[in-house]
């Protein structure tokens, strides 16, 4: 059967070949986490604790009353030793609660597995996965319970698993597939369980065809289960393009998934949901690829939340001399951190450390009007003149031009013979526009 492919999307330099290939390790315990008390979209949490209290793994240090959110937790057992502003892979600084590891790892005696998950209902389920804090692990990090709670009239079909990983470089959801895939679809069931969907699919770009194999063959006999195999193309992964391509369904313009039946999720939040009803545990680790010709030891490391950029691209033998950009995430979507100082947080699927034959560090130019970021904009877009529009500050344009549909994923910029920084004034005009429909 022919893949279906969407329109526009680029085919950039993948550089998956540094990771691919390297099973995740356990990243050795830190000495000193950071736990940032906003790492979702939404409200920010309340400090649950105070400096000089003791905490224990998995036990919750900081919550919110309102319902878009998700509480955070200790990632390791020791002595909190400072409340307050530091770096966040946001860009900016964040209350974040400070932990100085005492050695142990002792967990919190509350938890539990849920007793017989397949039992429980869906409310029970969604509220387990409310309480460990999971959010999209794939960079969005929208909190994953508001997710699973579509309103009423809102039937949902189809629960897809994004197993695309279609940022260059990162291969974190590739390995998880590999080496846990009985996560990856014990949590599809369940949020197919709280949604009442009697269809799931999880969507494999076909430069992995050993992660289709190995998923494939675990679901062979689970009817309501299936793997799509997707071309390779960025950004294949992007919601609108994955429902797209599997479904054939369209996400209106302003529209969610959810208005075409559908919920997606990432891989890496799959299994956290599976870690959450399995074994009780919040989420409190992720797998992080760091890489790029930057990293002297490429790695795939599971890591505790908190940890320190600066930690694991030691535990990687550091960043080398010709090092010039150190970015949070992947290539096209990601942000240019300015130091390492800053922590590992739920949405943190990358590390990338590029040279400057990574990087064209090149000034931009003014625009030929070639159109080619028209071509390869997924959402048919015209990104020229809204990128001009935010430049002049005319977001009433910017809104006619439907720049609050741009899902920043970077092909215009990637394709800019100028080297004009689309996606950031895209960014400019979506933030302007959204804000000024809000009042
Ligand atoms: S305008 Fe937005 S959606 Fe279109 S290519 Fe640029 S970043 Fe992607
Ligand atoms: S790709 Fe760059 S140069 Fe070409 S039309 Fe778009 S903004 Fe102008």
């Amino acid at each position: 059967m022919a893949m279906a492919i969407f329109k526009g999307g680029v085919h950039p330099e993948y550089r998956k070949e540094l990771t691919a290939s390297l099973a995740i390790s356990v990243a050795p315990l830190p000495e000193k986490v950071v736990i940032p008390l906003q790492q979702h979209i939404g409200a920010p949490c309340e400090p649950l604790v105070e400096v000089g209290d003791a905490v224990k793994t998995g036990q919750k240090i900081g919550e919110s009353e309102g319902f878009v959110s998700a509480p955070v937790h200790a990632s390791i057992s020791g002595r909190v030793t400072a409340i307050g502003p530091y770096n966040h892979p946001l860009g900016r600084k964040v209350a974040a609660v400070t932990i100085e590891s005492d050695g142990q790892d002792e967990w919190d005696g509350q938890i539990g597995p849920l007793e017989n998950y397949v039992e429980c209902s869906p409310e029970e389920l969604r509220d387990a996965i409310r309480e460990a804090g999971i959010v999209g692990m794939g960079g969005a990090t929208f909190p994953a319970h508001v997710k699973m709670s579509p309103p009423e009239g809102k039937a949902i079909d189809t629960v897809i698993i994004n197993g695309a990983e279609c940022e260059p470089y990162l291969t974190a959801d590739h390995r998880l597939m590999l080496e846990e895939p009985e996560k990856v679809v014990i949590g599809l069931e369940v949020m197919m369980r709280v949604l009442g969907a009697g269809k799931g699919i999880i969507g494999i770009e076909d430069n992995k065809p050993d992660a289709i194999r190995v998923i494939g063959q675990l679901i062979e006999d689970k009817p309501a289960l299936s793997v799509v195999p997707l071309k390779t193309k960025y950004p294949q992964g992007a919601e609108k393009m994955l429902i797209q391509v599997i479904t054939k369904r369209q996400v209106p313009s302003g529209g969610l998934p959810l208005d075409v039946g559908v919920v997606n999720h990432n891989t890496g939040t799959a299994a956290a949901v599976a870690d959450a009803v399995l074994t009780g545990r919040p989420l409190i680790e992720r797998v992080v690829t760091v890489t790029g010709e930057g990293i002297r030891r490429p790695a795939n490391l599971k890591v505790r939340l908190g940890t320190l950029v600066s930690e694991l691209t030691e535990l990687c033998g550091g960043l080398s001399d010709d090092t010039r950009k150190l970015i949070v995430g992947g290539p096209m979507m990601g942000l240019a951190q300015p130091t390492t100082d800053l922590p590992v947080i739920k949405g943190t699927s990358g590390i990338l450390a590029l040279t400057g034959e990574e990087v064209e560090l090149i000034e931009s130019d003014t625009c030929i009007r070639c159109a080619r970021c028209v071509a390869a904009c997924p959402i048919n877009l015209v990104p020229t003149f809204i990128a001009q529009a935010a430049e002049h500050g005319r977001f009433a344009r910017a809104e006619k031009l439907h720049a609050a549909d741009c899902i920043e994923c970077g092909c215009c910029a990637y394709v800019c013979p100028a080297r004009i920084p689309l996606t950031q004034w895209m960014r400019v005009a979506k933030a302007e526009v959204l804000a000024r429909r809000k009042g």
